[in-house]
């Protein structure tokens, strides 16, 4: 398999830009959204940022430390971040225990996975909490060209989809249950899929979608330059 190493790049801190905002900030609500999936809403603080970027929030020590895309628009008052709970994980089964009052503490805005044209037709090509920047572009952008295609296990992880759904073009995947979406994965769907070479598209989730992707796309005539990538995490279980 031949993959576009690129993708390094997209997470990395400009050096340009100003010194992230670090601080303590309060959980509003923490909202379990399916079995494995759930939802932090916390002050903002003072944090601006751009849709698409991201926090860390910090952990007991450096090494506890994770990325999370922040799932709301430019101009909303809270910071919403969706997670997936990871039961071996290091950060997400302490995240999990969080409720309305507690405090954590994070820094960011980070990454460059940011809207490039809001004019130009898209397509997000998400699989699971990778679906987080598409929110952020939708409620900062509400009249894009969108076709979202998000793939997951099982419906139950489709995670915002009512807001999807009522918008923009939709297309769940579902590698396990289908139900009303589409039974495959993401890039199946794709591969049976007009791919105009002029659209966008955004790529986040899993590596392995990502490197797949990216050379059906390349396959298909999509310059890379049309591209754009943020990988989140290595899929260890289907
Ligand atoms: C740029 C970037 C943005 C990210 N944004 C988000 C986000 O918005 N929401 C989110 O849930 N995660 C996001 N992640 C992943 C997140 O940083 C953590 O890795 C994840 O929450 C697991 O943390 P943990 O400490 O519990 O587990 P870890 O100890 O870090 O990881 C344990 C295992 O879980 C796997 N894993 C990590 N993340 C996921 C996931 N989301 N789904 C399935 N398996 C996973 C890893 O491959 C690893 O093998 C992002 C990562 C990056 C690099």
């Amino acid at each position: 398999m031949t993959a576009n190493k690129d993708f390094l790049k997209t997470t990395a801190v400009d050096p340009q830009e100003a010194a992230p905002w670090r601080g303590i900030v309060r959980v509003l609500a923490q909202r379990r959204i399916s079995s494995t999936g759930y939802e932090l809403v916390l002050e903002r603080g003072d944090l601006a940022f751009t849709a698409g970027r991201l926090v860390t929030i910090h952990g007991r020590d450096v090494t506890e430390d994770r990325s999370y895309t922040i799932a709301s628009g430019e101009q909303d008052e809270r910071l919403h971040i969706l997670y997936r709970l990871v039961p071996t994980g290091a950060l997400t089964p302490q995240l999990i225990q969080l409720q309305a009052g507690d405090e954590l503490e994070l820094s960011g805005p980070y990454g460059q996975f940011t809207l490039r044209d809001p004019m130009r037709p898209i397509f997000f090509l998400a699989t699971g909490t990778g679906i987080a920047p598409c929110r952020a572009f939708c409620r900062t952008h509400p009249d894009l060209a969108l076709t979202v295609v998000h793939g997951v296990r099982t419906p139950d992880e489709l995670f915002y989809r009512e807001e999807f759904e009522s918008r923009y073009r939709y297309q769940p995947c579902c590698s396990r249950t289908a139900h009303d979406a589409y039974q495959g994965r993401v890039t199946q769907f794709m591969a049976e899929q007009d791919t105009p070479p002029t659209t966008h598209y955004y790529l986040c989730g899993a590596y392995e979608m990502i490197y797949e992707m990216q050379a059906l796309l390349h396959a298909k005539g999509v310059p890379n330059e049309h591209i754009f990538i943020e990988g989140y995490y290595y899929r260890l279980e289907v």
